[in-house]
């Protein structure tokens, strides 16, 4: 952790100290809601669904002391924010600002999550993801969807409650399941429709009400690219943020089935051999992550690790 020593003069209006705080580590917790007034705590700011990063790129949040300055004229904050997100550092409190207008920053960027990536930690993407899902939930649950009285925080609780008919609504997360489909020395790739790039990655989908994982993944490549697979095994999961999906992770085998695409979600689908690999996801994603199992699993395999 690292502070500028006069984060708060006057000077350092709406600009960006060279040592603003940084996490190191980060832990989710839920248990205790501090409020934000009674302790000092650090946030993370969400502006137009971008976040603030120093001239160097990398993510800015401000002390108490450095929001209260650089935010103070904006009166648009987001009626149920700063949210408290978990403890930075071992027992920093943190939390999320959603921010209804943008300000302007001086020597500093406002950019959208997904640029900002590739420069976190795992531990600053936890935090980034939890502020993240937290903002687009509390802007999203301001009123009661059963009775359309507006909403407030539960004392004790995660949730958003209505008091005029007892509902409670929690952050919403939306299971997906992506894969790996593997033959030998190829696993399969497709270039998505929604893709501006020439970017190829693994399948994946959302699971459906009363679905299974595991018949989600069959159904998911099967609708995508008409391939029947085998030996599912189970990689790992990921919070993925955009907006608020839990990806869950596997690698099947091919089993049966010439690749013929969808032509809606998928324009090119193909066998790559580990060797010859488009374009890919970097490893901050699960994408990423199953593709470079895959492609060491091969290489060792081959006796070439
Ligand atoms: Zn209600």
């Amino acid at each position: 952790m690292s502070i500028s020593k006069d984060q708060a003069s006057a000077s350092d209006n709406y600009c960006v100290p060279d040592n603003h705080c940084v996490i190191e580590t980060f832990e989710l917790v839920d248990t205790e809601l501090p409020a934000p007034e009674s302790s000092s705590g650090w946030f993370l700011t969400i502006a137009n669904g971008e976040l603030p990063t120093d001239s160097h790129g990398l993510l800015v949040l401000w002390t108490q002391a450095q929001f209260d300055q650089q935010f103070a004229s904006v009166k648009g904050l987001v009626r149920q924010s700063p949210l408290f997100l978990g403890l930075a550092n071992g027992n920093q409190p943190c939390f999320v600002a959603v921010l209804d207008t943008q300000p302007e920053l001086k020597a500093a960027n406002w950019v959208p999550p997904r640029a900002l990536l590739p420069t976190l930690s795992a531990d600053q993407y936890l935090a980034v993801s939890r502020g993240l899902q937290l903002g687009v939930w509390a802007r999203d649950h301001a009123y009661c969807g059963a009775c359309g009285s507006a909403t407030e925080p539960h004392s004790s609780e995660r949730a958003m409650h209505c008091v005029s008919c007892n509902k409670f609504y929690y952050p919403r997360i939306n299971p997906c399941v992506i894969t790996i489909v593997t033959k030998g020395d190829y696993c399969l790739l497709a270039h998505h429709t929604r893709y501006a790039t020439d970017f190829y990655s693994t399948l994946a989908g959302f699971i459906e009400a009363g679905e299974t994982i595991e018949a989600a993944v069959h159904r998911e490549i099967f609708e995508e690219v008409s391939v029947r697979v085998k030996n599912l095994r189970y990689f790992g999961s990921q919070s993925w943020p955009f907006p608020g999906q839990l990806m869950v992770g596997f690698s099947a085998e091919h089993a049966e089935g010439e690749i013929e695409i969808d032509g809606n979600e998928i324009d090119d689908a193909r066998w790559f051999h580990y060797n010859e690999l488009p374009n890919t996801p970097g490893t901050v994603s699960i994408s990423g992550q199953l593709i470079r199992q895959f492609v060491e699993a091969r290489k060792a395999a081959n006796g070439e690790l």
